[in-house]
């Protein structure tokens, strides 16, 4: 038998794992596991629902998933359902691309109160993952807050400000659709601790925010750098490109139509302010960049009643079954994706939360790397004595042809425009396969 390796993860960090291992090792086999009957991670459950076109990476992931050297173990949990040491016992190597599911803190007083929600599960919620479910953000409200000035926390504005035949014609979960549809939110802030040439988000995400049909976008033409100030132009980061479409913004004058979205900069939340136990306000501070780009207090706040926050300023990986953690960063301990012999990391599970689906790729590769150096152990007996622990254990082993029956039932069920009605719970998932 060639090599064996067991990847835990199925989004980007995964497949483009599986990708570079069955290309570089012909005789290689390689199982990927993930806790959801549905593949791809990031790509069904982080990339927002109306970006249907980055989510064409999917069918190139597909093509792997249907490599007779590759199989796809879904509604397998690790370690519930089979431990790291146990797929080390099986397999000669073991890929971690677990992600970054959960959300950072923003370590402020009121934070725990309802209301008051982090980007994965709130982005969880609206995607419909099955962990988020429940959630039942109340958006009964007229004012929406929002932390953060990456593309995730552009996102959840954007997603927030579209009207419910805009939004129903997405990938979003069909309770979600309908709770924006009915919610009266009319004024949405997005926060951003440092200034408009500083801000992670990127011109395509900003540029949208410009055609939304019933809200309009508010900056404050005082943040803005003056004409003489000279403006990066760099791909994705282009500081000219996102600073062209505030100026614009900043010619708005707010009446334009229903909804409006306040871009506000310098300013970071110190306190999350409740009543009967939910938010009621954000108490944020003012603030200003010292010499090196770092962010000031400057003394002076300011409050914005509000119901909801959701802070959208970046997550971290969980620590997996006693492998080594790196606290500080966040993440799996590793050089260049090594643990140790024979166990590897793949994707923000390696890095941390940044870069776009394909920035993953190269992580694929580099295990494929440490994977060709590695020579077949016989007394290991990779997917069949995976096969025998699972059925032992009795798990529902969801395989890429179950998933494939899950979305035609998805896709059979769609309406409004929108690509496909998502099941939202594990049990319907499996109810659907018989
Ligand atoms: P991100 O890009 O790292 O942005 C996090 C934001 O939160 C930054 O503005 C950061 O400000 C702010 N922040 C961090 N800690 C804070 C605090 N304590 N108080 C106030 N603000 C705070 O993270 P993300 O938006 O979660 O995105 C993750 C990755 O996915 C990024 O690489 C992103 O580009 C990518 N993504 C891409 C797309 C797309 O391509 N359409 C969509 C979604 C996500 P500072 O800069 O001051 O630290």
């Amino acid at each position: 038998m060639g090599l064996t390796v067991a990847i835990v993860g199925s989004g980007p960090g995964g497949f483009y794992s599986a990708a570079a291992l069955i290309k570089d090792i012909p005789d290689c086999k390689v199982d990927v596991i993930d806790r959801l009957p549905t593949p791809f991670g990031l790509i069904r459950a982080g990339v927002a629902p109306d970006h249907q076109s980055s989510k064409k990476i999917a069918k190139i992931f597909e093509r792997t998933a249907q490599s007779p050297q590759v199989r796809f173990l879904g509604n397998v949990e690790v370690p519930r359902d089979v431990s790291i040491a146990e797929l080390r016992g099986l397999y000669d190597a073991v890929v971690l691309a677990t992600g970054a599911p959960r959300d950072r803190r923003m370590g402020i007083p009121g934070e725990d109160l309802a209301g008051v929600y982090g980007s994965s599960e709130f982005v969880g919620w609206y995607n419909a993952h099955p962990d988020f479910r429940e959630l039942s953000p109340d958006l009964g409200t007229g004012t929406a807050v929002v932390i953060g000035a990456g593309n995730v926390a552009l996102d959840v504005a954007r997603l927030l400000a579209k009207t419910g035949v805009e939004v129903r014609a997405t990938d979003m979960a069909h309770y979600a659709a309908d709770a924006i549809d009915v919610s009266p939110v009319k004024d949405i802030y997005v926060f951003a601790r440092r200034g408009p040439l500083q801000a992670a988000f990127t011109h395509k995400e900003v540029k949208e925010f410009g055609e939304l049909e019933n809200a309009v976008t508010l900056v404050d033409p005082a943040v803005l750098p003056g004409a003489d100030v000279a403006l990066e132009d760099k791909g994705r980061g282009s500081q000219e490109k996102n600073v062209g479409y505030l100026r614009d913004y900043a010619l708005n004058k707010g009446d334009e139509k229903p909804v409006r979205i306040h871009l506000r900069f310098y300013a970071m939340p110190v306190e999350v302010l409740g009543a009967d136990g939910k938010v009621s306000a954000i108490r944020m501070e003012h603030t200003r960049l010292d010499d090196g780009g770092r962010v000031v207090p400057t003394g002076e706040t300011f409050e914005v009643p509000c119901n909801i926050v959701v802070a959208c300023i970046g997550t971290q990986s969980t620590p997996l079954d006693n492998v080594a953690y790196d606290e500080r960063n966040q993440r799996f301990q590793n050089q260049d994706g090594k643990i140790e012999d024979g166990l590897y990391v793949a994707g923000w599970a390696k890095r941390g939360p940044s870069g776009t689906i394909a920035t993953n790729f190269p992580d694929g590769s580099q295990v494929a790397e440490y994977a060709k150096a590695l020579t077949p152990d016989a007394f290991k007996q990779g997917p069949a004595g995976l096969d025998q622990l699972l059925s032992d254990r009795k798990v529902r082993v969801v395989t890429f042809e179950d998933w494939k029956r899950i979305e035609a039932a998805e896709e059979a069920g769609a309406s409004h425009g929108a690509p496909r009605r998502k099941f939202t719970t594990i049990p319907e998932m499996i109810r659907t396969l018989g």
